[in-house]
């Protein structure tokens, strides 16, 4: 028998007649490891590690020796959440000598953090006279009993009482950043690591090597079951979806999951141990998408575990607001299909996979909620304002009725927006206006005809991209746009050349070190300086084409010699391909203030102009639209941007060119008023938008409005901004804005 096997099948003996005492199991340990030390160190409270149990150091150290979290090899490796296997420990930098404890002889250590569900709650180490580094064998056993260590521990410790009283009733306020807008009132369902399992070994491998692969089966089954039927219309956002297929369909972690069955653990115990292991590295991992991969193959191991456990569908009740440390996108059509009304996610970015699917879903959703997870119980009443990005965990009766009103409000503005969809956009004095969509999705088409848009202002063709991990070759490609040309039905589209860099990175892509990676190397920059990606791309959408009409435009162009060098590459692939488009029109998007010195130039090439107010205002305002501290600090509605946008309108309207906006200020009805009141009559806006704004400029006296809205630039050209007054005008004259 193997070591590992030989010293689970002894721990198995021992925890079917009760518990193992640490000083049992630091003996059996080092015995089956051949180390002269192993010891077990416990957190305690504030952050201290004391000796708990030792095989080979002086047994009154026990209870005595103590070393702070981050203190010593054993504090590092707590600190890291890491194992530490050293040759010569004593040499470390990070070494701290306890002379209590008798430790001088031993040169070598391997000390492993014993950690559950996230949390540190001791370290294992073993010692060894001899320098050496040990095997990955001895690793992985030290790692296996770690876990079975974490268990023990974890039956053992006092939860902190006084926190606890205090976290089970008072209101608590959580703030994270809007993935999708939208309010949610309803008890919490909340998903942590899946609960550690009941049995954690077992004296029959191969039987539990068949339920795994049972568990298996019906996983990728319930996959492809999600994938096929859990999405409105039956058509998912395959690029997320069918890059999660892929990790379900992956055997290199179930291949782990395996071996660990192999030593003697149970199939529940395999499968959450490698999820330990996942998390461990999720942790320390920061590229942004490669944690999105890693949280998918986390949604897979809870849905993996739920299968071991036979466990039947959890009902939740309506409107129920979920709440998750990460989440996978199976996960979330999962409980979306048991009817939640809205999440909170403590780790998730805006282009991460949970917020596309929630996006496509139209749920509200909330990210980076951090501590929630910690002071929420299944259950507890809570209020998440995604708008506002916060989560309201067991409100008082004000703040509840306060929302309970505002969702009533909703759903009555919702049913009165329905009635305008199939009524053209146009202000009350006649004026017609072009409401048109922002997509990047497949999913997302569907609401072209949900809303009534014009048709599509700007699809990010990178979204797709992100959502598949990489960049989809010509045909894949062709088929997307395709896709999203027959959708349009002969409503105009306008494709967005590939975006990607800044903070919309593929997973292995370089990432150079930028100090500014929005003023980096990103966007067009990369399409010029690497063209072979953007001829790929430009040979899919004339392909996508088949003959019919085309637009095409280029994102963060600088200068109007960037604008001519990828128009050539687009007139390069026009000339070889068949049927060519029946019209092609190249625009350029203006998100860099250089280009407004250029007009000149500019205007007498492009076939249109579509204003990047998002890149526009950060660029301008020097103020990087990521950052919250100065999220509100600039405004649209400042004289500088309204001067700058009036003098773009001028110009254009000059040469006779089309200009339109689709930055995020298009979507919201004040701005999109104040935009048409300058002259700008095309706006393009994330689907939720489209009614509003609609409804808004049906109220509009566009004439009236353009003269006070000159009144008012002109009574104060200093002000920071002028929204009060624009807003107070509009208002008085019954604009719902
Ligand atoms: C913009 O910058 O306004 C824009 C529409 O592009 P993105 O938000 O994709 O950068
Ligand atoms: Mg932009």
């Amino acid at each position: 028998m193997s070591t590992p096997r030989r010293l689970l099948a002894r721990l198995r003996q021992l925890m079917a007649v009760g518990t193992v005492p640490l000083p049992e199991l630091v003996r059996l340990v080092a015995e089956q490891l051949v180390a002269e030390v192993c010891s077990v160190y416990v957190v305690r409270p504030g952050e201290i590690l004391e000796l708990a149990a030792t095989e080979g150091l002086r047994p009154e150290a026990v209870g005595r020796a103590r070393l702070r979290v981050g203190e010593g090899i054993v504090g590092l490796a707590a600190a890291k959440g890491e194992a530490l296997n050293l040759p010569d420990a004593q040499n470390h930098p990070a070494f701290a000598y306890r002379p209590e404890t008798g430790e001088e002889p031993y040169a070598s250590m391997l000390a492993v953090p014993v950690r559950r569900a996230g949390r540190t709650l001791g370290v294992i180490a073993v010692q060894n006279r001899q320098p050496r580094r040990y095997d990955p064998d001895e690793v992985e056993v030290l790692e296996t009993v770690a876990m079975l260590l974490a268990e023990l521990l974890a039956g053992a410790i006092v939860p902190d009482s006084a926190e606890e009283g205090l976290g089970s009733a008072t209101p608590r306020r959580f703030a994270g950043i809007c993935l999708v807008g939208g309010i949610a009132i309803g008890p919490i369902v909340r998903i942590g690591p899946a609960a550690a399992p009941r049995r954690l070994l077992a004296d029959d491998p191969a039987a539990e090597l068949a339920r795994l692969d049972t568990a298996v089966k019906s996983m990728r089954a319930t996959v492809d079951e999600l994938i096929a039927a859990r999405l409105p219309d039956g058509d998912a956002p395959r690029e997320v979806l069918d890059a999660y297929r892929l990790i379900a369909a992956d055997t290199g972690w179930l291949r782990r999951v395996s071996d660990a069955i192999r030593t003697g653990l149970s199939a529940e115990a395999g499968v959450h141990r490698v999820a330990g292991e996942l998390r461990d590295k999720l942790r320390r991992v920061s590229d942004p998408y490669l944690r999105e991969r890693l949280a998918d193959i986390e949604d897979l191991v809870g849905r993996l575990l739920r299968a071991l456990d036979g466990e039947a569908p959890e009902r939740v009740p309506p409107g129920a607001i979920l709440l998750a440390r990460r989440l996978g996108p199976a996960e979330l059509l999962y409980w979306h299909a048991r009817g939640i009304g809205g999440v909170a996610v403590e780790e998730a970015t805006a282009a991460g996979h949970a917020a596309i699917i929630a996006r496509a879903l139209g749920l509200p959703a909330l990210g980076a909620a951090r501590g929630a997870m910690e002071q929420a119980e299944n259950g507890d009443p809570a209020v998440l304002d995604a708008e506002e990005g916060h989560l309201v965990l067991r409100p008082g009766p004000e703040v509840l009725g306060t929302y309970q009103r505002e969702v009533r409000g909703r759903s009555a503005r919702q049913a009165r927006w329905a009635t305008l969809r199939d009524r053209p956009a146009v202000t009350a004095d006649g004026t017609p206006l072009s409401l048109m969509l922002n997509a990047g999705l497949a999913l997302e088409l569907g609401q072209l005809d949900a809303t009534g848009a014009d048709g599509i202002g700007l699809f990010r063709t990178e979204i797709a991209m992100l959502a598949r991990g990489m960049v989809m070759d010509t045909a894949e490609q062709a088929a997307v746009y395709a896709r999203v040309l027959d959708a349009a039905a002969g409503r105009p589209v306008v494709f967005r050349t590939l975006d990607l860099g800044g903070d919309k990175l593929l997973p292995g892509s370089p990432t150079p070190e930028e100090e500014n990676p929005a003023m980096g190397w990103r966007s067009l920059r990369v399409g010029l300086d690497r063209p072979a990606v953007l001829r790929r791309q430009l040979r899919a959408l004339l392909l996508a084409s088949g003959g019919r009409p085309l637009t095409v435009m280029f994102p963060m162009v600088a200068t109007t010699a960037e604008f001519r060098a990828a128009r050539a590459l687009l007139r390069a692939e026009a000339a070889r391909i068949r049927p060519r488009p029946e019209r092609l029109l190249v625009g350029t998007m203006l998100e860099v203030p250089a280009l407004l010195f250029q007009l000149d130039t500019l205007l007498t090439e492009v076939d249109f102009v579509s204003i990047g107010t998002n890149d526009l205002m950060q660029f301008t305002f020097a103020a990087d639209r990521g950052t919250p501290a100065i999220a509100g600090r600039y405004d649209l509605l400042s004289p500088a941007m309204l001067n700058l946008l009036e003098m773009l309108v001028e110009r254009a309207r000059a040469t006779g060119r089309p200009i339109s906006i689709c930055g995020e200020a298009a979507g919201r009805p004040l701005e999109a008023i104040t935009l048409a009141g300058l002259g700008i009559t095309t706006l393009s806006m994330a689907a939720g938008s489209v009614l509003p704004v609609k409804e808004a400029m049906a109220g509009l006296d566009l004439p009236a409005f353009r003269a006070v809205l000159r009144l008012i630039r002109e009574s104060d050209g200093a002000a920071p901004s002028l929204r009060e007054p624009i807003a107070a005008w509009v208002r008085e004259h019954g604009v719902p804005v």
